[in-house]
């Protein structure tokens, strides 16, 4: 019996759990679909050493996989204390104070790698360290210094991050750090390249410019982490080519009661302007020591599914956690039970709107009809992968196989949610049997037997970008017969 197909796609954070050979190829067989390498931690070499152990498992198994970098941005945080960490206790005064050395952190103040939050911050304004664990007011900025009241006390350790409560913080999105990774990221071939605390449309058109400009032809995942970028949501999902609800760090600068709400929102918008979305942190948090997750956990992750969204991400669950693969399976079995809801396989999307182009025109006209009769799967040839991705924005339980001859598209397919990526060249076919050819390729991959209906998308002019005009129908096995030896 066929293993029934998980449309929703799952992302894993690398780190030191998934070094181990053994482990990492488990988890690429349970079904990891992106890898994410985050440069806020680790030397290049090592991430090096990773993406290419990736790829190398990954071609064994014959899996299309993505690799996503995740470039550190301009996360604020405090020095280094004398002692690595205090405890503070309420009520206390504590200092931040940009002149001290970055290692002489005391229990009364510590030091500040960002120098503007002396302008960014006002009296009376909160501040969270470390992931909102710990909760300070300001009450007064004096020459170097944020004098604060701590309200939530608890240990405060080295280079924890720090935020105020609402954003508003200036910092430039890019870092002279991210700028010199964009080149590395070019240079490793990444699929997605993920700009961490954008705030507007602007800082995400400044990567584009110097990734365009390195050579790169990544696409552009959003990190949604700032209040800011909230608020300019549809304008960063408009310039980016794919957004991540980034729990962690927005959930401190909005407080955690909005992200549901919040999130619901921006896979909502991502969706409706064609974009692909993922939704990360701390979805299995507890299967980091656990070998199953909590009840809660399923039902966070049930729900990014039933919302709509395209991939589920680990974090520290698969970087650094015990049970990388069990997590990763859980994720699959969450995923798959979700899908099943009715909400997940019928859609309005686009149904008031005009189209564009041609393309999305045969998009939309193909899920229509996929959804409205029996067919078994949609096949699109395509050059770009744009017309499996609008595809994959209406909801249903049809798969979408986008064969393509360029393994760069078939590695963006990797996240749409509901198309598989598969290696095949149209260029080189005689157009009287393409799709003779195509649905062939399925059948060998067991995914078609004869009777099935099936769609195929393609275009006049095969391998050109942006083309495919036409949708046909077809029954597997009724194809006229002809030598595709030949
Ligand atoms: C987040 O903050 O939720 C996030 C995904 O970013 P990072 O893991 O880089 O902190």
């Amino acid at each position: 019996m066929m293993m029934p197909l998980r449309r929703t796609k799952i992302v894993v954070t690398l780190g030191p759990s998934l070094d181990d050979s053994e482990m990492l190829e488990r988890v690429i067989i349970e079904g990891a679909d992106v890898f994410r390498a985050n440069f806020s931690h680790g030397s290049l070499e090592t991430h090096e050493q990773r993406i290419t152990q990736v790829r190398e498992i990954a071609k064994k198994h014959n899996k299309v996989v993505a690799i996503l970098i995740d470039l550190q941005g301009p996360k604020i945080r405090i020095g280094r204390f004398k002692n690595k960490k205090i405890h503070l206790k309420e009520g206390q005064r504590f200092v931040f104070d940009t002149e001290l050395d970055s290692d002489g952190g005391t229990e009364e103040s510590v030091s500040l790698d960002y120098k503007n939050l002396l302008h960014d911050v006002h009296s009376g304004d909160t501040l969270l360290l470390d992931d909102g664990r710990i909760v300070m007011t300001v009450e007064q900025v004096k020459g170097h210094c944020i004098d604060c009241q701590v309200v939530v006390a608890g240990e405060l350790s080295n280079n924890k991050g720090i935020n105020r409560l609402g954003g508003g913080l200036s910092a430039e999105a890019l870092t002279d750090k991210d700028r010199s990774d964009i080149l590395d990221a070019v240079r490793l071939q990444a699929d997605y390249l993920a700009i961490s605390f954008p705030r507007n449309a602007d800082d995400v058109k400044e990567a584009r410019t110097l990734l365009k400009a390195a050579g790169g032809t990544a696409g552009i995942i959003a990190k949604i982490e700032r209040a800011e970028a909230v608020t300019n949501i549809e304008e960063i999902v408009k310039a980016a080519d794919g957004v991540m609800v980034a729990r962690g760090d927005l959930g401190v600068e909005l407080g955690d009661a909005e992200l549901p709400g919040v999130q619901k929102n921006i896979i909502h918008t991502a969706r409706a302007l064609n974009k692909p979305v993922i939704t990360a942190t701390q979805m299995l948090e507890t299967m980091t020591y656990n070998t199953i997750p909590t009840r809660a956990e399923v039902s966070d992750v049930a729900n990014a599914v039933l919302d709509g969204t395209d991939a589920v991400m680990l974090s520290q669950e698969s970087a650094v956690g015990k049970y990388p693969d069990k997590a990763v399976a859980a994720l699959n079995r969450i995923c798959l039970s979700a899908e099943k809801n009715p909400i997940s396989k019928r859609s309005r999307h686009r149904m008031d709107v005009q189209f564009k182009y041609v393309d999305e025109a045969i998009a939309m006209a193909t899920m229509y009809t996929a959804n409205h009769i029996d067919i078994k799967a949609i096949i699109a040839l395509t050059e770009s992968g744009t017309t499996p991705l609008w595809m994959s924005r209406v909801r249903s339980s049809i798969p979408i196989y986008g064969l393509s001859r360029h393994v760069t598209t078939q590695r963006r397919m990797a996240l749409y949610r509901g198309v598989y990526p598969i290696a095949f060249d149209a260029t080189h076919i005689d157009r009287r049997v393409l799709n003779q050819a195509a649905v062939h390729e399925l059948q060998s991959r067991n995914i078609l037997k004869e009777g099935d209906l099936v769609i195929i998308n393609k275009g006049d002019l095969i391998g050109i970008h942006g083309r495919t005009n036409s949708m046909k129908i077809v029954t597997v096995g009724s194809l006229p017969q002809v030598n595709l030896d030949k």
